[in-house]
């Protein structure tokens, strides 16, 4: 069984995929209380469905693409199972993850986007540093930046473990309504630093509040 948040399909406002339709499946509880969440309705509220009501409940939505996110989706132990069956069943499975609980377990074939947390979220001695030589080419690696010291703890942590060169993707990403995206987008241009500037992109299309998007 796992208590999953809510269920429903929207455009992938995140990562390399931004833009695909995608169902996100959010699975409930976070151990973590990043200053900038933007999902703490997540923390608890949930009700239980079995794998198989989660996959009957994915496959209405006839999209092939799915992201398992939360809250923290790797608390729950049922959440390796429901990812093997959605690989199995063809789809293309993301998962989203705050990058303190180990990453070994997750399923080969599902695309890891993994946040590393910087000082501004208050909960960067909580990472979980072995995660960073588990990254493969496949995986992307997310640094939420609320400030210029948070820059500078990313750029150091990229440079420090290779991870433009191990992943495929090096996302930096301004807290939403906090840190302009054109002051971060300054300073990677005068660094030359070959990040991605990542946008919300769901927080443009709907309300930055909206849920269920
Ligand atoms: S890890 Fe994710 S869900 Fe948990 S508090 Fe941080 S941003 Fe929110």
């Amino acid at each position: 069984m796992l208590t999953i948040n809510e269920i429903f399909h929207s455009i992938q406002g995140e990562s390399t995929h931004t833009g695909r339709p995608c169902v996100f499946v959010r699975l409930t509880a976070c151990d973590l209380r990043c200053s900038w969440c933007d999902t703490p309705y997540a923390f608890t509220e949930g009700r239980k469905m079995s794998i198989d009501d989660v996959i009957s409940r994915v496959d209405t939505y006839g999209c092939d693409l799915v992201e398992i996110t939360g809250g923290e989706p790797l608390l729950q132990r049922d959440v390796y199972p429901l990812m093997e069956q959605l690989l199995a069943s063809g789809k293309t499975v993301m998962v989203e993850t705050g990058g303190h609980r180990s990453i070994k377990d997750v399923p080969a074939d599902v695309i890891r986007i993994m946040d590393v947390k910087c000082p501004g979220s208050g909960e960067s001695d909580k990472n979980h540093w072995e995660n960073l030589d588990l990254l493969t080419s496949r995986d992307e690696v997310k640094f939420v930046i609320r400030d210029r010291s948070d820059y500078e703890f990313a750029k150091d942590i990229v440079a420090r473990h290779d991870l433009l060169g191990r992943t495929a993707a090096v996302l930096f990403s301004p807290v939403h309504g906090v840190m302009p995206a054109k002051d971060l987008a300054a300073w990677i241009l005068a660094d030359h630093l070959p990040v991605r500037l990542q946008l919300q992109a769901h927080k443009y299309i709907w309300d930055a509040n909206t849920r269920g998007v």
